[in-house]
């Protein structure tokens, strides 16, 4: 397939995928289906007509307003349509027409819905990290058989590094609370670490490192910032951090594999 096309492609599902994520963000936490009823005003809760329910466009042509109360309707829903849509042109450029294509687009509206959540209500909802953990065992077992020469090693590999990730978190996170007597990262934080583990680690075990240095530096710049700004403590999410870690290091992962001289 052409490049440009694919990418073109990947632009247009990929905003039709963010206008569900943004479903899931609002009705997962509480345990309401995604699937029915059909979209409505978070405010006056009256039905979005298809017309008003296009990706980013809709909410330009109404200004950021529901067409029925007039309300404002949060600049988030455009801005989580628009970056599933950059995620998934960004997955097209970095793995092409691959197999490690699907599953890494994939990867990235789960951890963008998961991101956002935990931003918004400091949680990482167990119906989302536990079917994300549960599909991609097979998911990876599939990806190495279709698309590696060494399935078995890519195999270990990922299932590994799942677990390391996880392993890692689980122990500083209990560290964590002994010594300061506080809550910090949470079960959810680990949940979340099997997953971004699994996938990082398939593309080379060394790389979960990187994605943990890369998640702690973004978190550590954030906290920071928020600190100073609010100059109080609340509770502080880390999953958006470790989730833009993992993906910073998915999409980078050739030149860092140069770098070290292990591509
Ligand atoms: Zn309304």
């Amino acid at each position: 397939m052409n490049d440009a096309l694919l990418l073109v492609m990947l632009g247009a599902f990929g905003l039709a995928v963010g206008s569900f994520l943004n479903v899931v963000i609002v009705r997962v936490p509480s345990g309401e289906s995604v699937l029915r009823p059909p979209s409505k005003c978070p405010q006056c809760e009256s039905p979005i007509a298809p017309r008003d329910n296009i990706p980013v466009l809709s909410w330009i042509l109404l200004r950021g307003r529901c067409r029925s109360c007039g309300k404002e309707i949060p600049a988030g829903y455009p801005l989580v349509e628009a970056a599933n849509a950059v995620l998934w042109v960004v997955a097209g450029i970095r793995f092409g027409a691959t197999w490690p294509l699907v599953p890494y687009a994939l990867l990235f509206s789960v951890l963008l819905a998961l991101s956002v959540i935990d931003l918004e209500l400091y949680l990482l909802p167990n119906k989302i990290t536990y079917p994300a953990m549960i599909v991609s065992v097979p998911a990876v077992v599939a990806l190495s058989y279709a698309a590696t020469d060494n399935p078995g090693r890519h195999i270990t590999a990922s299932l590994a590094s799942g677990l390391l990730y996880s392993g890692f978190l689980a122990v500083m996170l209990i560290g964590f609370e002994l010594v300061t007597k506080k809550q910090g990262m949470g079960m959810g934080d680990v949940k979340l670490a099997v997953i971004l583990g699994i996938w990082v680690g398939w593309i080379e075990p060394v790389l979960v490192v990187y994605s943990l240095i890369a998640a702690s530096i973004l978190g550590l710049i954030v906290g920071v910032g928020v600190l100073l700004v609010r100059r109080e403590s609340r509770p502080y999410p880390f999953g958006p951090w470790l989730a833009m870690g993992a993906m910073a290091v998915i999409i980078w992962s050739e030149p860092i594999l140069d770098a070290i001289g292990l591509s």
